[in-house]
C-alpha cells in the first residue's frame, strides 16, 4: 500500500486526532512535519522553519543530534524497556546519580516519572505521605502561587492558577488548595507586600497545609512571569516555620534555561522536593523526575503503609533514561552558561524593537527565554502564519509571543527568530 498523501494525512488528522488544548469540532490548522534536524523543522512541502519553541522547551541540543541518536541506538540494541518493579538497570542508576549530583545537596532520592505532570503528582503525594508520617494526617493542602502552571492531570491542575487553570469548570473534582498572590513582576521588584500577605496566609492556614509549590523565578505556561528570587527565600522560611514541604517545580526552568542550572540557585535556596522534566531527555522522549531529601523519604517511611504509593507501568523507561544521561552529560561538557548568556544578549537586542510597537505591553528576557507581551489576546493562527512566512515556528498563547530556543541556535538564526516575533507582534 502506498503511504497516504500529505492531504490525506491532514484530513485523517482532522478527523481522528486531538491536539493540545484543541477542539475536535472546530479544529485549528496544523502543519505536517516530515523531519527535523538541528534547529530546523521541515514541512511536507520541504519548507524549512527555524524552531523557536524547542518543542515546548525540551529540545535544548536541537533535533537529530548525533550523540543523542547514538545513545538511543545503543540502548535499543540492549533493551528498550523492562518493568521497574523488582528490577533495575544501568541507565536508571546512572541517571539517578547524575541528578543527585546536580541538584542541591540535601536531595538524594529520585522517583522517575513518565511526564512532568506525573512528577508533580508524585511530589504532592510525597508531601502528603510525609505529613502522615509526622502524625499530621489533616495536612493535605498545598500553598501554591497564583499565575503558576504545574501540569494537566487533576492534582497538578489543582495547584495551577485557579483562573487560568479554569478551576471553576472542575470545581467538584479538584482538591481545594490555598493560593498566595502572584509575586510582583520583575526580577528586582519590591516584594514587601507580597511577603507580608504570603506569610499571613500561611500562618492562618498552617494546620491544613502539607506543602508549598512554586516555579522558581519564572512562571512559565501560566504567563511567562519573571519575579524576584528573594521570594524563594521567603517561601523557604515560611515552610520551615510551619513544617511544610517546599516543592520547586523546575520542569521548565531546569537544565540552564534561566542562566543557572536550576533557577533556584539564583536565590541560593534548597527545596525539599524538586521536579524536573521537559529538557531532561534533550527533547527525545517523555521523562521527568521528583527528587526528595532523606528527611522526606524517612517521613514517608513512617506513614501507615511505609511505601510511596506510585509506580507507573513505564517507570524508568531505559530508552528515556539513556537519552537523559546522554543529554545531561553533553550539556555538562559544553559551555552552556556561555551559550545561554549569548542567547540572552541576542534576545535583548533582537526583541527591543517590539517595545515601540502599538499593542505591545511588555518585552522581557531571562536567560534563553524571550517574551513579547501584547495588550490583548494573540490571534494564534495569524501570528504563527506570519512567523512562518518569516521562516520561523512559534506557538503563542494568551497575550504572549515568546521563544525558548535550543542552546545550539546561532546568532543569525536567533536574529531571524526575533525579527519574526516582532513581525508577528506588529500584526
Ligand atoms: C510543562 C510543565 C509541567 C507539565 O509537564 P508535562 O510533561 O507536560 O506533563 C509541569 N510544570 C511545569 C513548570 C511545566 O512547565
Amino acid at each position: 500500500m502506498p503511504p497516504p498523501l500529505p492531504s490525506e494525512l491532514l484530513t485523517l488528522d482532522r478527523e481522528h486526532l486531538w491536539h493540545p488544548y484543541a477542539s475536535m469540532t472546530h479544529p485549528t490548522p496544523v502543519r505536517l512535519v516530515s523531519g527535523a534536524a538541528g534547529v530546523r523543522i521541515t514541512l511536507h512541502d520541504d519548507t524549512e522553519l527555524i524552531d523557536a519553541m524547542s518543542s515546548w522547551w525540551s529540545a535544548i541540543h536541537g533535533y537529530r543530534h548525533p550523540v543523542l541518536d547514538e545513545a538511543m541506538r545503543h540502548q535499543i540494541a540492549t533493551m528498550s524497556h523492562v518493568m521497574f518493579g523488582g528490577l533495575t538497570h544501568q541507565p536508571a542508576v546512572t541517571l539517578a546519580r547524575l541528578l543527585v549530583e546536580l541538584s542541591p545537596d540535601p536531595l538524594r532520592h529520585v522517583f522517575l516519572a513518565d511526564s512532568g505532570s506525573v512528577a508533580v503528582e508524585v511530589a504532592l503525594k510525597m508531601a502528603a505521605q510525609y505529613q502522615r508520617g509526622q502524625g499530621r494526617p489533616g495536612r493535605t493542602r498545598t500553598l501554591a502561587l497564583r499565575g503558576g502552571y504545574h501540569g494537566d492531570t487533576l492534582g497538578a491542575m489543582s495547584v495551577c492558577d485557579p483562573i487560568g487553570g479554569m478551576h471553576a469548570m472542575f470545581a467538584d473534582s479538584l482538591p481545594l488548595q490555598v493560593f498566595a498572590p502572584q509575586p510582583p513582576a520583575g526580577y528586582e521588584a519590591d516584594t514587601a507586600d507580597w511577603e507580608a500577605e504570603t506569610r499571613a496566609l500561611a500562618s492562618a492556614r498552617a494546620d491544613e497545609l502539607a506543602a508549598i509549590i512554586c516555579e522558581p523565578v519564572l512562571q512559565g505556561a501560566g504567563g511567562m512571569h519573571i519575579y524576584n528570587p528573594h521570594c524563594l527565600r521567603v517561601l523557604r522560611e515560611v515552610a520551615d516555620e510551619h513544617g511544610l514541604v517546599l516543592i520547586f517545580d523546575e520542569i521548565a526552568t531546569g537544565f540552564g534555561r534561566t542562566g543557572t542550572f536550576f533557577a533556584a540557585e539564583q536565590a541560593d535556596v534548597d527545596p525539599d522536593i524538586i521536579c524536573v522534566g521537559k529538557a531532561l531527555t534533550g527533547g527525545y522522549l517523555t521523562l521527568a523526575a521528583a527528587l526528595c531529601t532523606s528527611e522526606v523519604a524517612r517521613g514517608i517511611g513512617r506513614s501507615e503503609i511505609g511505601v510511596l504509593v506510585h509506580g507507573p507501568t513505564f517507570m524508568a523507561n531505559p530508552l528515556a533514561c539513556a537519552a537523559a544521561v546522554a543529554s545531561i552529560q553533553m550539556l555538562l561538557r559544553q559551555r552552556w552558561q556561555h551559550e545561554v548568556r549569548r542567547l540572552e544578549a541576542g534576545l535583548r537586542a533582537g526583541l527591543e524593537p517590539a517595545r515601540a510597537l502599538p499593542g505591545v505591553a511588555d518585552v522581557r528576557v531571562l536567560g534563553a527565554v524571550g517574551v513579547i507581551q501584547l495588550d490583548r489576546r494573540v490571534d494564534v493562527v495569524r501570528a504563527s502564519d506570519i512567523a512562518a512566512d518569516n521562516g520561523v515556528w512559534i506557538r503563542p498563547f494568551r497575550d504572549l509571543v515568546y521563544t525558548m530556543p535550543a542552546y545550539v541556535m546561532d546568532d543569525i538564526d536567533l536574529a531571524q527568530v526575533c525579527a519574526a516575533m516582532v513581525a508577528a507582534a506588529d500584526a
